[in-house]
């Protein structure tokens, strides 16, 4: 069909969550297995100023959404990247081929963003947010519910799952868009 016609090389995909559920820690992996980019927002937003200043209360980045967009579409045309962001819903759907939510237990994430070092009040938000599946719903409101996949981040043994899992859709994508 036509919505299946390739529109990039490769795919992009976007691997999202609250903060702590393994974004990065699985992004890496993919990454590194798929020969894709990494390309972890918080830090391209930082390198390229892609913000509007700094919400003391939480400690963290107010994003100029218009820019990020901008700034990620030349590389977002190329495919091949892994965008590793707890917003999903910033992105323009079609920048995204797959969308993967990471699920996290509130234990596991209690004590990750602990470790962290996140001051209570940033720590206690992100918790109320899993629990609440404030991600999972940002990303079915923003992406076709076809490409949108919820999966649990609590053991080790799920990240390689989640890698096992994505490098045998990435295989199949290219298969079903080999010209
Ligand atoms: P995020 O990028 O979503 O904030 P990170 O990838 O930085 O999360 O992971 C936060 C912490 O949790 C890291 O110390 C990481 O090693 C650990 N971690 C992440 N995912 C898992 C998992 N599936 N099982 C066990 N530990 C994990
Ligand atoms: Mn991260």
């Amino acid at each position: 069909s036509l919505s299946s016609t390739p529109s990039r090389p490769l795919p992009n995909i976007l691997i999202t969550g609250t903060p702590g559920t393994g974004k990065t820690t699985l992004s890496q992996s993919l990454a590194e297995e798929l020969s894709f980019t990494h390309l972890e927002v918080s830090a391209f937003v930082k390198q390229h100023s892609l913000h509007e200043g700094v919400d003391a209360e939480f400690d963290s980045l107010i994003l100029d959404e218009d820019k990020l967009v901008d700034a990620l579409e030349p590389l977002v045309a190329g495919g091949g990247q892994v965008v590793d962001f707890h917003s999903p819903e910033v992105f323009p759907e079609r920048y995204f081929d797959l969308v993967l939510v990471l699920r996290s237990s509130t234990e596991a994430l209690y004590d990750r963003l602990t470790e962290r070092g996140y001051k209570e009040n940033k720590r206690d938000e992100n918790v109320t947010a899993e629990i609440m599946q404030v991600v999972l719903e940002e990303a079915r409101e923003s992406y076709a519910e076809e490409i949108v996949h919820e999966v649990r981040s609590d053991t080790v043994e799920e990240m390689d799952a989640n890698v096992e899992r994505v490098k045998a859709w990435v295989g199949q994508w290219k298969a079903d868009n080999k010209q």
